[in-house]
């Protein structure tokens, strides 16, 4: 059963498409000829040359919601037009807030199954399977929705890699918002984002994680260190957010972030798979440890067998004297 057009629903902010849309667009291409991007928002028309060149031919937007919770006008207006246009084989989503929302309310309103927090997706012989982590990460179990499309599918972020396509850019099309009554009143009235310094830990190109093996939450000082001097971002197990030695948004694994950085430091980390799932994706993996059976060594491209509170202060003093020889990063 060919795929003939996949959705795909992008957030963006400011007229800066977000990386999440991008990457769910690269894998959209590889599977469909058509390839739509569904969006809401004022900017359009400012990330309708970005959507465009990663292979979007059209934008549906909703356009400004003035504060209104996206997903109650975006589910309306995509079942209006799927009604008044017929459906798109899929619709690919990005596990945000706003869009797990939105694959709900298109779940109820479309009366279609979802599968969400899929890390993988290919083409079978009776249309799409989406492949999950099962047992820790240990296994991957593929999925396949046997109702009428549209199918719904909501991806783990950095599950594939943006790649631009370097197509026109994407016409955009206004969807009408049908009346959505008392649902629709809901607004945001606030927004928190989270303090940090450097990048954000999905976008990092370096991530300093730390775990147990630091010993003690003082030390995780050690690790902030080390991301700021390498312009990453610091990142931890679940021990460690749990023990309360940093918040919830550093963690990496199964129930965290998942991270796909150029280099991914584990210092002091044994590699549970719940952990591995988060970052076995990162191109390269150093490993500080000083058990030589830990598992993570069984991923690392890079193991020093060391105890993570020495090996630190000297990599941060190899990288001082390194700067004032006037050697670069
Ligand atoms: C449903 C479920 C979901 C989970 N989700 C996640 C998740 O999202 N992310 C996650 O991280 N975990 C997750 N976990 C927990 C996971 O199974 C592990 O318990 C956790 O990752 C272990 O964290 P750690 O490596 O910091 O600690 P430990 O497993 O205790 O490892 C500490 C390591 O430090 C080493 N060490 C000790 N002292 C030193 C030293 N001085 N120098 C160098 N090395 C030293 C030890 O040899 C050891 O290998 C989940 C578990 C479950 C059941």
């Amino acid at each position: 059963m060919a795929v003939g057009r996949i959705w795909v629903v992008t957030e963006s902010s400011g007229g800066v498409a977000s990386p999440a849309g991008l990457e769910l667009l690269a894998a959209a291409r590889r599977l469909a000829p058509v390839v739509e991007a569904v969006h809401w928002g004022g900017d359009a028309a400012e990330v309708a040359a970005v959507l465009g060149g990663h292979g979007a031919t059209r934008i549906l937007t909703v356009g400004d919601l003035e504060g209104a919770l996206p997903a109650v006008p975006v589910a309306a207006a995509l079942a209006a037009r799927i009604e008044a246009s017929g459906p798109p084989d899929a619709v690919f989503l990005t596990a945000s807030y706003d869009q797990r929302d939105l694959a709900g309310r298109l779940s109820a309103r479309l009366d279609r199954p979802v599968l969400t927090n899929a890390v993988g997706v290919t083409e079978g012989a009776d249309g799409l399977l989406a492949e999950h982590a099962a047992f820790g990460g240990s296994t991957v179990v593929r999925a396949r929705i046997t109702a009428p499309p549209p199918h719904l599918f909501v991806f783990r972020p950095r599950t594939f890699a943006a790649e631009a396509a370097g197509g026109p850019p994407a016409d955009v099309e206004v969807l009408a918002v049908p009346d959505t009554g008392a649902a629709g009143a809901a607004t945001i009235v606030h927004r928190h984002v989270a303090e940090r310094a450097g990048p954000a830990l999905d976008e990092a190109s370096v991530v300093v994680a730390g775990g147990r093996g630091l010993g003690d939450p003082s030390r995780f000082g050690l690790i902030e260190q080390l991301a700021r001097r390498l312009g990453g971002a610091p990142a931890g197990t679940r021990a460690v957010v749990d023990a309360g030695w940093v918040p919830y948004s550093y963690q990496v694994g199964q129930t965290g972030t998942t991270v796909k950085p150029t280099v991914y430091l584990a210092c002091g980390i044994s590699g549970a798979t719940q952990h591995l799932v988060g970052m076995k994706g990162a191109r390269h993996i150093v490993a500080i440890n000083k058990d030589r059976d830990a598992p993570i060594f069984g991923v690392a491209d890079l193991g020093v067998v060391g105890d993570v509170t020495k090996v630190l202060p000297r990599l941060l003093e190899a990288l001082d004297a390194r700067d004032d020889r006037g050697g670069t990063q």
